[in-house]
């Protein structure tokens, strides 16, 4: 079985990127009162915990979420980023930091007000499923919210295109198997063919591995073969090179990079971004190699 668990990894910087296009796309989205249905392929636990003992053992919420909510507020802080904070700060008592909302609560956060809007959300690994299902019960969203302990790579084929006609998938895997990258990108050629309309957003790491790199090409590629518009953002915190301690030892640098990639993206989402990304690096930068890329076509 796997052993990526989110709860290690849980508002690292990798997730201040992901979650803030996330919450950009889904408040576009949802400004037309026709019904949505979100799609997380990979939903993980759907909340956790700071303070707990998974995020401190890895504390990479240290280099994400909590070095923001440390820095000196940057004036004017760009819309997108302050949706953000604001709300993951909802989720905490007044001045406290201990609770991050994974993808599932936020985007239920944002649909709950709308009972004709749906969330699939696909887990696999047992133990997220059954903290995942126990923490959702404690929203009482009834039927708006499924989760299915199927792999999301497939399950989501049968869903597409979905009764509503609009549509948002949020493909989100660990990248722990190799195979993903190829399953991303087969998954979303599928979709495409099934459902042309639907907005999908990728997550992906950018580390020196050949399947990491082609993957955004790969996307490119398949929306522009399709007609549609994209967009691409990645976020750099750090130098990606290895380094060496004073014993020889060699340093990984953990992850230095990360992108989201958008088929049928809002048409407000570039310009929010060019705002929030030069802020999401002067916050979060690590080293001087700190830096962001925003493109779009289509
Ligand atoms: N989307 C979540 C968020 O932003 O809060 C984080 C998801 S985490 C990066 C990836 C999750 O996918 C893990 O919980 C893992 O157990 C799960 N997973 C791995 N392979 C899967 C598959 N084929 N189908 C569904 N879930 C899978």
């Amino acid at each position: 079985m796997f052993s990526y668990r989110h709860a290690f990894h849980a508002g690292n910087h990798a997730d201040v990127l992901k979650h803030t296009v996330l919450l950009a796309v889904l408040r576009h989205m949802v400004q037309k009162d026709a019904a949505l249905t979100v799609f997380d392929t990979h939903a993980g636990a759907g909340l956790y915990r700071l303070d707990g003992d998974y995020a401190q053992t890895s504390a990479e919420a240290a280099e994400g979420y909590l070095k923001l909510v440390a820095s000196k507020p940057v004036e004017p802080i760009a819309p997108l980023l302050q949706d953000y904070l604001d709300l993951v700060a909802g989720f905490n008592k007044q001045g406290s930091h201990k609770v991050y909302p994974g993808s599932p609560f936020i985007i239920h956060q944002v649909i709950q007000e709308r009972d004709r809007d749906k969330l699939k959300l696909f887990e696999l690994h047992p133990t997220d499923t059954k903290t995942l299902t126990a923490n959702i019960a404690q929203l009482e969203a009834g039927r708006q919210i499924a989760i299915l302990r199927e792999d999301g790579f497939e399950g989501v084929k049968k869903f597409l295109p979905p009764p509503s006609r609009r549509a948002l998938l949020l493909c989100d895997p660990s990248y722990e198997l190799k195979t993903d990258y190829g399953r991303v990108a087969a998954m979303v050629a599928d979709s495409l063919q099934r459902f042309v309309t639907g907005t999908y957003a990728v997550w992906y790491p950018i580390i020196p591995r050949p399947e990491a790199h082609d993957l955004p090409k790969k996307l490119k590629t398949l929306a522009n073969k399709a007609g549609k518009s994209w967009l691409g953002v990645t976020l750099t915190v750090k130098s990606s090179k290895l380094t060496q301690d004073d014993a020889g030892e060699v340093i990984r640098p953990g992850l230095p990079a990360s992108g989201m990639f958008i088929i049928n993206p809002p048409h407000t989402l570039k310009a929010g971004l060019q705002k929030a990304m030069p802020q999401m690096v002067e916050l979060l930068k690590q080293d001087a190699n700190a830096t962001f890329t925003l493109e779009s076509g289509g």
